[in-house]
């Protein structure tokens, strides 16, 4: 199974994907973690991915599809995967097109979860107090929301268009998103290949 998980910053992409990894085997492949962790690590990766993180911006397109690449050519994602944060652009999402090609990895579908924006909000400051994270203040949670719409929202039009986007309600219990996830991925709504 190869899926993406898609949606606007706060939405549980991050928790929605770890259940999904765990439940059928899938690798977790999150951008925003491999950032974080780089950067906790001091890395070169890390020192150019704190830049743009620490302001909520997007890292470069080149940077982000260098990383993704590496773990697209590794065995565990040959079994199966979950992108959690990637694509967040449409050239990320061509260049993912690619590198999937090449690696003979076939997409079986995009699942996008919805919420309204000011839950969002209310959310990531929620996270800021619990978490620490340095890209959830106010600014920054609204900045990161701008970029969302500008760059990220028309990765879900041009999955929209190759019909492999399907929405999932997100403004509910974290136990129902999951259900409404494995209900649409159990019955076929998301295409699994064999
Ligand atoms: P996330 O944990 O997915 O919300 O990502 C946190 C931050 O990491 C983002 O605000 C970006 O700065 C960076 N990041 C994560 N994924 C990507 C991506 N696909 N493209 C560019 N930047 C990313």
């Amino acid at each position: 199974m190869k899926l993406i998980l898609f949606g606007p910053p706060g939405v549980g992409k991050g928790t929605q994907a770890k259940r999904l990894s765990e439940k059928y085997h899938l690798a977790h492949i999150s951008t925003g973690d491999l950032f974080r962790a780089a950067i906790k690590k001091e890395t070169p990766l890390g020192q150019t991915a704190k830049q743009y993180l620490d302001k909520g911006e997007l890292v470069p397109d080149s940077v982000t599809t260098g990383l993704v690449e590496d773990i697209l050519a590794s065995p565990e994602a040959a079994v199966g995967f979950v992108l959690d944060g990637f694509p967040r652009t449409v050239p990320q999402a061509e260049a993912l097109e690619t590198l999937l090609r090449k690696h003979r990895h076939t997409l079986d579908g995009v699942i996008n979860l919805v919420v309204a924006e000011a839950e969002l909000i209310r959310r990531l400051s929620g996270r800021r107090e619990a978490e620490h994270r340095s890209d959830d203040s106010e600014e920054t949670v609204r900045h990161r929301m701008e970029i969302y719409h500008n760059s990220t929202e028309p990765v879900l039009a041009y999955y929209r268009k190759k019909n492999l986007a399907i929405d999932i309600d997100a403004d509910r219990l974290i136990d129902m998103v999951t259900q409404a996830i494995e209900n649409a991925v159990q019955h076929n709504r998301v295409k699994v290949q064999a």
